[in-house]
């Protein structure tokens, strides 16, 4: 509808005094034609204004749901990265993984190893964050955060979680206490942990094999690896092991999974975070 379809109405909007104007409205054959308001400019001002509110807040459950919002990781960032002879082909690897996998031409996951404190978490954080950040966010959801309507009701509508990561250590350990846990409503969460593991589009594995090794967990990261293998979908795991490495660690079929899904990075040095 054109402006010059719209008229005053005689009327001011009791929230900011402006004039109330109005249109005829499409009546179909039959209905009496009638004079519909429209609404006030105010209006959207003001759902503009909790949107803008709401989208920061939306975006820090997702960092949250995500795995991401330790303090620490949250400045593992492309653009704060330096890069040097040791970690440039991780970098790279792992901007060229972000691009494919944004563009939806994804067709491998990334393994990072080499030596403790050589960095090799960072690129896979970097990815993490890189993906979060630019994800979507609908007016609508961030509009219910902005105004915390959700407080009233029976809690807000989920947050989108696009990864999960996970230290495999703290991972382990929470999946363990479900299963020692006499409380019903801890067990499926904990529970729930594997089958998000399995399902998530994309999943970050930081540090595997720095786990206790026992049947236990090898049984749990097959049946995780396993499944995203079947279904293709990436995975980025970090370990201190070398490929071969992983084949005494984890049971075969799960090294040869990671094997044949993660193309394999050596990472000898450091990647740091600019330090001014
Ligand atoms: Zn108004």
């Amino acid at each position: 509808m054109s402006d010059s379809e719209y008229f005053p109405s005689g009327e001011k909007c009791h929230e900011c005094g402006r004039e109330i104007m109005c249109y005829n409205a499409f009546a179909p054959i039959g209905v009496r034609p009638f004079i519909a308001k429209k609404s006030c400019l105010c209006v959207e001002e003001r759902r503009g204004k909790v949107i803008e509110k709401g989208r920061p807040i939306v975006r820090e459950h997702m960092l949250d749901a995500s795995g991401l919002s330790a303090k620490r990781y949250r400045g593992y960032t492309f653009a704060d990265c330096i890069t040097d002879k040791n970690n440039r082909a991780a970098v790279e690897a792992a901007q060229r993984f972000l691009e494919a996998y944004q563009d939806g031409t994804v067709s491998h996951g990334l393994l990072f190893h080499g030596p403790v404190g050589s960095g090799k978490s960072f690129p896979a954080y970097a990815i993490g964050n890189a993906i979060v950040e630019s994800y979507p966010i609908s007016d609508s959801l961030a509009e219910q955060y902005g105004k915390n309507s959700y407080y009233s009701t029976n809690g807000p509508t989920a947050v989108p979680v696009p990864l999960r990561i996970y230290n495999a250590v703290g991972l382990m350990d929470k999946i363990r206490e479900g299963f020692d846990t006499l409380d019903l409503e801890k067990k499926e969460y904990f529970a729930s942990l594997v089958s998000r593991c399995q399902r998530t589009p994309l999943l970050i594995l930081d540090d595997l094999c720095a786990e206790k090794e026992s049947q236990w967990t090898n049984e749990r990261f097959y049946s995780i690896f396993h499944y995203r293998w079947e279904r293709e979908l990436p995975t980025i795991v970090t370990t201190n092991a070398t490929p071969r490495d992983l084949f005494t660690r984890l049971y075969d079929r799960t090294a040869d999974r990671i094997k044949s899904d993660c193309k394999a990075i050596y990472v000898p040095g450091s990647s740091r975070r600019k330090t001014a």
